[in-house]
């Protein structure tokens, strides 16, 4: 493909001795001399709008199975399933859209080709759009899926407080404590009677909480944190070679993805505290797995032990 497809055919001989050399492609472009002319900026921004175009339809996909959504969260007691069901048949739509962007490069890579007046670094960067598009469509994807659960998972942890608290008695005056009002991340209810504090043990409808609507809530508050460490990590991915990476992406990944795990574990703490315990050890594997990846650039390697050394 590209622009030796291009190539006009040459008058043959009639009497060869030899086969003639292969042609040569008509007047292609020296590489330094292609600074992207009025045809590599029709085909740049045809691509970006095939792009947007991608990602609108997806994100109306999305909005309509939000939509859908509404009534399922609203009847959510005590299992996200109702919800999980529907949402199964949204994947395969985000695996459409991205495949749609691949064939769109395809296509429109061998027109950039074609054209000459992409320099190779110009089509490197036009290539890199794809990755960032495809990492778009997941994140919104799991952005729109995430807020849904969420909003599930919190309608569940309602739902549970007052389900378990109404099992119980206030200790004070005998009331039934059926006016839930959490004062704090644990089980403290205030008896809507007489305003004293009990303590409540989690039931079953809580422990189901605990187990199926937590992550969604901590997925939900590292959201913002979880993307920027996608993003980076595409970024960094997307230098041909490893040492060109600047240290300051390597830096940025490092804090996003700390950040990202701080958060999560955190919500999971407070929702769950008997799992408190365990958060220290569980971030420190998670660093250890993303300095093993930054470990493999150099820019790291000595960074680390520069701050390593006394000063
Ligand atoms: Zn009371």
């Amino acid at each position: 493909m590209g622009w030796f497809s291009k190539k006009k055919a040459e008058p043959v001989a009639a009497v060869a001795v030899q086969p003639p050399p292969p042609p040569v492609a008509a007047a292609p472009v020296p590489e330094e001399q292609r600074t992207g002319g009025p045809a590599a900026t029709a085909l740049s921004q045809r691509w970006d709008a095939m792009i947007a175009d991608s990602r609108a339809r997806l994100a109306a996909v999305l909005e309509e199975a939000r939509v859908g959504s509404e009534p399922l969260i609203a009847a959510i007691t005590t299992d996200l399933t109702p919800l999980v069901l529907p949402w199964n048949t949204v994947g395969p739509r985000v695996h459409a859209a991205r495949d749609e962007v691949s064939d769109y490069w395809n296509k429109i890579s061998d027109e950039m080709s074609a054209c000459g007046e992409l320099s190779h670094d110009m089509m490197r960067r036009e290539g890199n759009k794809r990755d960032l598009a495809t990492l778009e469509l997941e994140l919104l994807h799991e952005r729109v899926y995430g807020g849904v659960m969420a909003r599930a998972a919190n309608r569940m942890r309602e739902v549970a407080l007052a389900t378990d608290a109404a099992a119980h008695a206030c200790n004070n005056c005998g009331a039934n404590l059926d006016r839930v009002t959490p004062v704090s991340q644990s089980l403290n209810v205030e008896c809507g009677h007489c305003k004293s504090m009990n303590t409540v043990n989690p039931g079953t409808a809580l422990r189901m909480f605990a187990a199926s609507g937590v992550m969604h809530l901590a997925a939900e508050e590292a959201r913002d944190v979880g993307e920027s460490m996608r993003r980076t990590e595409t970024q960094i991915k997307q230098y041909r070679d490893a040492k060109d990476v600047p240290l300051a992406l390597l830096i940025e990944l490092e804090a996003s993805t700390r950040k990202y795990w701080t958060t999560r574990l955190a919500v999971e703490a407070r929702y769950n505290p008997d799992e408190a315990k365990y958060a220290p050890a569980k971030l420190d594997r998670y660093m250890k797995d993303a300095q093993k990846t930054l470990r493999r650039f150099w820019q790291w390697r000595e960074y680390e032990s520069q701050q390593a050394a006394p000063a």
